[in-house]
């Protein structure tokens, strides 16, 4: 029997999804950067998705593209979040390109990157609205400049992230700002970008809509790949799999009990309240999986079942009429935050389908 609680990789579907989506946005002139930051940096899904065309691999982490390194993987790598000063010779040893916004800190890889005897690619980020990193777009001329001073550093274009912190929606308006901006560096410095990078799966609604898609040339695609959902509405994307990646877990109890505790009440474990919903008797079925394996919030159930509750160790739910005998394994489909904590937990298994 195999080990609970595993994640089901399935390398066809992944596969699927990428090409699907590489293709889709090839019509609009625009490539894809594989993000396989959700992934532990995974050499079997970074392959899968290199088969399916993407022109490189990109990670917020650098111990996940050192792991691809470590297992060859044939890509270019960018690091997409702004690298730590405590870690520039690593991000120039093992990254081709850093996603940046600090001078500082591309003064720093440009040390690092001289003392190691290579180059380093730069990608500055703008600040177009979400509020999480990025230039503010008065300062993107003067980063530019310094950007180009600096020995040992590849100045290759300008990028944005929208729809993470504060949801704010890729859309005409933001989207020709950072073409703009493109044209407007590409004028005062005489230069060419190589990479305009418009965001990530949030983009795709836009990008596939038919708009002129301007200068953006690249998106950073993991959600919309791995789970097959646009992330702005959580919708399932026309044509791919949401089933790509699937939670197991199995089942350690299954009794007849009252929805409503008795004695009295206090604080739960995790803090929270309890006023649970009176519907006298219920199913009550326990799977060994908790917060410590994934996020609860972020299961999508089979329709019998209904979320009770959840602890570090586990899921208890109502399972309606049906008694769910112990051992059973129930199969979930997951959200982000739920894929994330999955793989990220040691206490899952990773069974990759070939
Ligand atoms: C995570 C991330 C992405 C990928 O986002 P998805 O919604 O998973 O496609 C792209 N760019 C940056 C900067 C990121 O941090």
């Amino acid at each position: 029997m195999m080990t609970t609680p595993r994640l089901e990789i399935n390398l066809d579907k992944i596969h699927h999804n990428a090409s699907t989506l590489v293709e889709r946005l090839a019509n609009q002139g625009i490539s894809v950067t594989g993000v396989t930051k959700a992934t532990l940096g995974s050499p079997e899904i970074a392959g899968a998705l290199l088969r399916a065309g993407v022109r490189g691999l990109g990670d917020s982490r650098i111990e996940n593209i050192e792991a691809m390194h470590r297992a060859r993987v044939p890509a270019s790598m960018t690091l997409i979040r702004s690298p730590m000063l405590s870690q520039v010779e690593r991000v120039v040893t093992f990254a081709d390109v850093s996603f940046n916004t600090e001078v500082d800190v591309i003064s720093k890889l440009s040390s690092a990157a001289r003392e190691a005897n290579r180059t380093h690619g730069i990608v500055l980020m703008v600040e177009l609205g979400d509020l999480r990193e990025g230039i503010m777009r008065g300062d993107l001329e003067d980063t530019v400049r310094e950007t180009l001073r600096l020995p040992n550093i590849v100045f290759k274009g300008i990028g944005t992230n929208l729809a993470c912190r504060s949801g704010v929606s890729p859309d005409a308006t933001n989207m020709a700002e950072l073409s703009a901006l493109a044209g407007e560096i590409e004028a005062s410095f005489g230069l060419t970008l190589d990479i305009v990078s418009g965001g990530n799966s949030a983009n795709l609604q836009w990008a596939l809509s038919g708009a002129d898609t301007g200068r953006i040339n690249d998106l950073r695609l993991g959600e919309s790949i791995l789970l097959g959902r646009d992330p702005l509405h959580r919708q399932q994307i026309d044509g791919l799999f949401t089933d790509a990646i699937t939670l197991i877990a199995e089942v350690i109890e299954s009794k007849r009990k009252p929805s409503q505790p008795w004695g009295e009440i206090a604080q739960t474990a995790f803090g929270e309240g309890t006023p649970a919903s009176d519907r006298g008797y219920v199913m009550q079925t326990i799977l060994a999986i908790g917060r410590q394996d994934t996020d609860p919030c972020g299961l999508y159930l089979p329709p019998m079942l209904e979320i009770l509750g959840a602890s570090s160790d586990h899921l208890i739910t109502d399972s309606g009429c049906d008694r769910v005998p112990v051992g059973t394994e129930l199969t979930f489909q997951l959200n982000y935050s739920a894929l994330v904590r999955s793989m990220t937990s040691p206490f899952v298994t990773k069974v990759i389908k070939p």
